[in-house]
C-alpha cells in the first residue's frame, strides 16, 4: 500500500561519486560531483532529502579496491556513508513523510532507500546531526571501547588518542564517568591539546606533534596506564604499550596514522610488554555493538541534555564541499565531529 505519495515530480539530485581510487593521501581530483535524476521509490521505499552527512576516516579504506570488512566504494558510482534527512515522498506504512530519519545513502543530496533501512529519530530535545556523532555510531563506538572492550574501572587511568575527534572527544568523557581518576588525551597541536583539558575535560593533554609520544605520555602518566583507546596506532599504540599496568586494557578502535600508507607499517617493538603486564589488546568494530544502542542512546541523550556531555562539531557547507570535509578529517581539520551540511546549500 501507499501512503504519503506527493504528486511524481522529477526531481534533480547531486551527489558525489568515486572518479578514481588514491595512490597514498587522496585529493579531489578523486572525487567527481554529479547533477542526477532521482529515481521514484518503489513500494516499500522513502525518498529522503539529506539534511547532513558523516565523513568519516573509514571511508578512505572504502576507496581502495581491497578486501575488508565493508566492500570498497564502486569507480564511478556515489558514494555511500551515513546521513540524516526529512522523508518528503513515504511509499511505506512505516514511516512517514515529514519524519527525520537517519540511513547509509549520504554523499548526495537525495536518496531512495527501503524504509527497513531508515531508522526515525527524535529531534525534540537535539539536533538532527546529533545522531551522526554523539548519539550516533561515533558515540556508541566509544561507549562500547571503554564499556565492553577494554572497560574502565574505578580509579583506573586512561589514555585515548585521536582525543580532539568526534570518538575521542566522546570517550574522554565517559571515561570520566565510568569512574577514571585520570584521563589523558592526545591531538596534534598546541590549540587542539588545550581544548582537550579547558572543553573537553581531560586532565593531561599530550600535542603529540611536539615531540616523543612515549616521553610525554610517560611524564603525564607517570603512574602507568590501565586502559588505552586506540584511534591511530603507529607511535601511539607503542607508547601506550610503553606504560600499560599489569592487567591493562587496550581497545584497537583505529589507526589513521596509516590510512594513507603506501608500504607496510612497522608494529610496535614492545610486544612482550604486553605479554608479561598481562595486558589485553582488542580489536573491536562497532557494528558488533549496535545492540548496545538503546541502553547508550537513553544514557547519552540524558548527558547531552543535562550538559555533562560536550560535544562539537567543524561543518563543511554543501554537497560540492563534502570531498574537501572528508580530506580535511584525515589531515585533522575537525574539532568533534566532521559534517557536511546539505540544506540546500552550496
Ligand atoms: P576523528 O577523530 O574525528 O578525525 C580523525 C582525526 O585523526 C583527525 O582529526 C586528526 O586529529 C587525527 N589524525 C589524523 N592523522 C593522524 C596521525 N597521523 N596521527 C595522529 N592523529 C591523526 O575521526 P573519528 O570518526 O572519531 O574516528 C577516529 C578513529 O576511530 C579513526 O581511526 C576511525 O577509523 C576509528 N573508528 C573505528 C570504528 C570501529 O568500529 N572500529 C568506528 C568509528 C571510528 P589531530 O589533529 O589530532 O591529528
Amino acid at each position: 500500500m501507499s501512503s504519503n505519495v506527493t504528486p511524481d515530480k522529477q526531481i534533480i539530485g547531486r551527489e558525489i561519486r568515486l572518479a578514481s581510487r588514491p595512490a597514498g593521501e587522496p585529493g579531489p581530483e578523486n572525487f567527481e560531483l554529479v547533477r542526477t535524476e532521482v529515481p521514484q521509490p518503489g513500494e516499500g521505499q522513502i525518498l529522503v532529502r539529506n539534511t547532513w552527512m558523516s565523513v568519516d576516516p573509514y571511508m578512505r579504506g572504502r576507496m581502495d579496491d581491497a578486501e575488508s570488512y565493508i566492500p570498497p566504494f564502486r569507480l564511478g558510482a556515489a558514494l555511500e556513508g551515513g546521513a540524516v534527512g526529512e522523508v518528503v515522498v513515504s511509499r511505506s506504512e512505516a514511516v512517514a513523510v515529514g519524519a527525520t530519519v537517519s540511513h547509509f545513502l549520504g554523499w548526495r543530496e537525495y536518496a531512495v532507500l527501503d524504509a527497513s533501512a531508515a531508522t526515525v529519530v527524535d529531534t525534540a530535545a537535539v539536533p538532527a546531526q546529533a545522531y551522526l556523532g554523539a548519539l550516533g555510531t561515533t558515540g556508541l563506538t566509544a561507549y562500547a571501547a571503554l564499556t565492553e572492550v577494554a572497560p574502565v574501572r574505578r580509579g583506573d587511568v586512561v589514555f585515548v588518542s585521536g582525543a580532539a575527534g568526534a570518538v575521542g572527544s566522546v570517550a574522554g568523557q565517559l571515561a570520566r564517568k565510568l569512574g577514571a581518576a585520570k584521563v589523558i588525551g592526545s591531538a596534534g597541536g598546541p590549540a587542539k591539546a588545550e581544548k582537550l583539558v579547558t572543553d573537553f575535560g581531560f586532565d593531561a593533554a599530550i600535542d603529540y606533534r611536539a615531540g616523543s609520544i612515549a616521553a610525554q605520555l610517560a611524564e603525564a602518566a607517570p603512574e602507568g596506564i590501565d586502559v588505552y583507546l586506540d584511534n591511530v596506532g603507529g607511535d601511539h599504540l607503542e607508547a601506550a604499550i610503553g606504560v600499560i599496568r599489569h592487567g591493562g586494557r587496550i581497545a584497537l578502535v583505529g589507526a589513521i596514522s596509516a590510512y594513507n600508507a603506501t608500504a607496510p607499517v612497522p608494529g610496535p617493538d614492545n610486544l612482550y610488554r604486553a605479554a608479561y603486564k598481562e595486558a589485553t589488546l582488542r580489536g573491536m568494530l562497532v557494528t558488533s555493538y549496535l545492540h548496545l544502542f538503546p541502553e547508550y542512546i537513553e544514557r547519552a541523550a540524558g548527558w547531552l541534555a543535562d550538559g555533562t556531555l560536550h560535544t562539537e562539531e567543524t561543518v563543511a557547507e554543501g554537497i560540492a564541499q563534502a570531498p574537501a570535509a572528508f580530506l580535511g578529517v584525515l589531515r585533522g581539520a575537525n574539532v568533534g565531529k566532521m559534517l557536511v551540511r546539505l540544506d540546500g546549500i552550496g
